[in-house]
C-alpha cells in the first residue's frame, strides 16, 4: 500500500509498504478514506518532534472504514465508518479514568499514531485500543464533516470545555488558524456574551468575517482599543491562545482581566516567559496542555445536529498519490489554504 513516510528530518516520501496487520486483540485495521495534514506533521518534518520515529507513516487526522477487528474489540464492526482519534489511550489507567487521556500511561499512550507508530496518510492504518480510538460516524455525517473530529476539533472542544466560559463572558480567542477556528466553533456552543477573535493574517481574518459575521475580528494592533471599548473590567473574562506565535503568549495574559482564565491551546517552538512580578495581583488562572481527546462521540453528535460544521476549513483536496504537492501547498500557506484533505482513491 502507499504510505507517506518520515524518512529523516526534512524528508517525507511516498513509499510502498505492506498492509498493516492486527498485532493485539484490541487493535483494528482501518481503510483510510480521507486524511489531512496537520501543523504537527510539519513539526515532525522539521525535526522538532524528538519522539517521532524515522520510518513511520505520517498522519494522525483521518477517517475511514473498519476493515478488521481484533477479538477483544466490541465498539465497532468491519464495515463501520469511523473517526480515528489522534491519541491512543487504554481507558483503564489512573489518567484515563479521570478523562486525562493525553497522559495515558500505556507505552503507546498519547500521540502515537503518525509519530511513534504508523499513522494514516496511507491506504490503511492499524489503530491500537480500537474501542477507545474509533468512533462510529453517523450515517448522515459525511467523511468531510467528520475529518477533524479526532484531532483539531477534539482540541477545540477540549479547550472550550476547560475554559469555564459563562454566559456573561467576553471571550478573546487569539489565532484563527485551523485549530483556532475549531476552538471558535466550540466556544460559540457555550453562548458567551461576546467573542473577539484576534488574527494578523488578512486572509484568515476575512475567513472569520465571512463565516462568523456575529464575531468581532480584530488585527493585533487594533485589539487594545477593541478591548477598551468592549470590556469594562480591564480585559477579556476568558482568553484562549491558539496562535503559538512570537507575541501571542504575552498577549494572552496581558489582555486578560484580573481573575480571568487563560487557556493555552497553542504549541510553541520556543520556551515562553511567564513574568510573574508583572502579573502579580492579577490572579490569573492558567490552563495549558495537549488535548484530552475523549469527547469524539459528543462532537460527532454536534455535527450530526448541525451545531458544528468544519467543512469550510477544507480548502483543497488532493489524492494520496499527490500528497507531496499537498504538503508543499500547506507548508507554504499558498492559495489561501486552511486545511487539505487527502483522498485515498479505493472503493
Ligand atoms: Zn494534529
Ligand atoms: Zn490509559
Amino acid at each position: 500500500m502507499l504510505a507517506y513516510t518520515y524518512v529523516e528530518p526534512g524528508i517525507f516520501e511516498l513509499q510502498n509498504k505492506p498492509k498493516p496487520v492486527l498485532l493485539d486483540s484490541r487493535d483494528a485495521i482501518v481503510r483510510v478514506t480521507l486524511s489531512s495534514i496537520c501543523t504537527s506533521d510539519l513539526h515532525i518534518k522539521h525535526g522538532s518532534v524528538p519522539k517521532a520515529v524515522p520510518g513511520i507513516t505520517i498522519g494522525h487526522e483521518m477517517v475511514g472504514v473498519v476493515e478488521k477487528i481484533g477479538s477483544s474489540v466490541s465498539s465497532v464492526l468491519p464495515g463501520d465508518r469511523v473517526t480515528v482519534n489522534v491519541e491512543t489511550f487504554c481507558g483503564n489507567c489512573f489518567f484515563c479514568r479521570h478523562g486525562w487521556v493525553n497522559n495515558c500511561t500505556d507505552p503507546n499512550g498519547g500521540w502515537a499514531l503518525g509519530c511513534r507508530i504508523d499513522g494514516g496518510q496511507a491506504e490503511y492504518v492499524r489503530v491500537p485500543y480500537a474501542d477507545q480510538g474509533l468512533n462510529r460516524i453517523p450515517d448522515s455525517v459525511t467523511d468531510e464533516q467528520a475529518l477533524f473530529v479526532g484531532d483539531i476539533l477534539a482540541t477545540g472542544y477540549w479547550a472550550a470545555q476547560i475554559s469555564e466560559i459563562k454566559p456573561e463572558d467576553t471571550v478573546l480567542l487569539i489565532g484563527a488558524g485551523p485549530t483556532g477556528i475549531c476552538t471558535l466553533q466550540c466556544v460559540l456552543l457555550r453562548s458567551p456574551r461576546q467573542v473577539i477573535v484576534c488574527e494578523k493574517d488578512p486572509r484568515r481574518l476575512q475567513f472569520i468575517r465571512q463565516h462568523y459575521p456575529q464575531i468581532l475580528a480584530a488585527e493585533p494592533e487594533h485589539l487594545p482599543e477593541v478591548l477598551r471599548q468592549r470590556c469594562p473590567y480591564g480585559g477579556a473574562d476568558v482568553v484562549l491562545e491558539a496562535a503559538g506565535s512570537q507575541d501571542s503568549f504575552r498577549m494572552a495574559w496581558q489582555y486578560a482581566r484580573p481573575n480571568a482564565v487563560v487557556t493555552v491551546v497553542a504549541l510553541y517552538d520556543e520556551p515562553q516567559i511567564l513574568p510573574l512580578p508583572e502579573m502579580y495581583g492579577k490572579n490569573l488562572i492558567f490552563k495549558t496542555g495537549g488535548v484530552d481527546g475523549c469527547n469524539c462521540a459528543e462532537t460527532l453528535r454536534l455535527i450530526e445536529n448541525g451545531k458544528i460544521d468544519t467543512t469550510p476549513l477544507i480548502t483543497h483536496t488532493y489524492p494520496l498519490g499527490k500528497i507531496a504537492a499537498a504538503y508543499e501547498l500547506f507548508e507554504n500557506r499558498r492559495d489561501g489554504v486552511i486545511k487539505v484533505a487527502i483522498q485515498t482513491a479505493l472503493s
